[in-house]
């Protein structure tokens, strides 16, 4: 099986493809830099993302006087790297102790997947996990996150019926009792068409603030890269009920174009830091890696 790098890279093999194409050519005129934005748009950087890139990659053409498509390349990989490049900020989970992380997102985004991966990912960093069964809707959720629970050999909070604030209240007092270093509390998934239930996640979370005031510590958002720009809208909505600090991307080995992170990137509310913690690039284990601006930028554009 390839490395993740390679992983990524097939998985978003469709954009680099297209650009490959463009870049291979003899000349920059203005068909190129049509094209170029035609195929960024269909990348799902989006219309405002797209404007940034090109406006900064023509300012570049004129400064630095670039001649060959390819030295265009080189220019967009580092204009991406660079508004990227704040979206890289991985967690300090020494700040405190139980640290909570509550993650949250649509079902089918690869919530309960991510929390099997980020349990195996900590324990490798030598912490302690606790998982707490947040999702008291789905029988198959509560399976699912046991299962995880077994593999990675941690304790999970469950209960089979009953108020999912309850179950990660007692998550919480538990990982205290236990000296438990992390808690990552699962959250029922929403439909897309549902964003507006919203109320009951953030009764979690206030619930969660009265057993530790400063907690939840991060509220993770997992987002397939496969939707395209109604990661926006999603990013949105959540953000409003929860106020989300952090972000994994799954499935950037499939299919996804990417250019995704680069509309969220340019999405971000000025003065509030949102973190892409980590990207998801496969259904196993191990496939969970920190968000590195640069290798992400070349595996898109490099
Ligand atoms: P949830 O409903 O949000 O909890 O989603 P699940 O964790 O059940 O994941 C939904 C599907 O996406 C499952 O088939 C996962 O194996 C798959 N999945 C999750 N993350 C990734 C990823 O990074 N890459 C790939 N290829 N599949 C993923």
């Amino acid at each position: 099986r390839p490395g993740w790098k390679e992983r990524l890279k097939n998985g978003l093999a469709r954009t680099r493809s297209q650009l490959g194409g463009l870049f291979g050519r003899t000349r920059i005129d203005d068909e190129l830099l049509e094209e170029l934005e035609t195929t960024l748009l269909m990348a799902d950087v989006g219309v405002d993302g797209t404007q940034y890139l090109l406006d900064e990659l023509k300012k570049r053409v004129r400064q630095d006087g670039l001649e060959s498509p390819a030295q265009l390349q080189t220019a967009l990989t580092d204009i991406l790297e660079g508004l990227l490049k704040p979206l890289e900020a991985p967690l300090d989970l020494a700040a405190h102790k139980p640290f909570v992380i509550m993650l949250a997102g649509i079902n089918g985004a690869g919530k309960t997947t991510s929390i099997g991966k980020l349990a195996r990912h900590f324990q490798a960093q030598g912490k302690s996990v606790l998982l707490a069964a947040g999702d008291t809707f789905r029988a198959a959720a509560r399976e699912q996150l046991a299962a995880w629970g077994e593999r990675n050999n941690v304790a999970v909070i469950s209960q089979e019926s009953g108020d999912p604030a309850a179950v990660v209240f007692d998550a919480i007092n538990a990982a205290k009792a236990r000296g438990i270093d992390v808690v990552l509390a699962d959250t029922a998934g929403r439909l897309p068409t549902q964003l507006h239930l919203m109320e009951e996640i953030a009764k979690i979370k206030r619930v969660i603030q009265k057993v530790d005031a400063t907690a939840p510590h991060e509220v993770l958002l997992v987002l397939d890269a496969n939707i395209g720009q109604n990661a926006l809208a999603q990013l949105q909505a959540f953000d409003k009920a929860l106020g989300v600090t952090g972000l994994i991307v799954t499935k950037l080995d499939g299919t996804a174009k990417g250019g995704v992170i680069a509309a969220i990137a340019r999405q971000q509310p000025a003065g509030k830091p949102l973190a892409l913690r980590y990207i998801g690039v496969g259904e196993g284990i191990e496939d969970l890696q920190p968000f590195v601006a640069r290798e992400f930028a070349s595996a898109l554009f490099g």
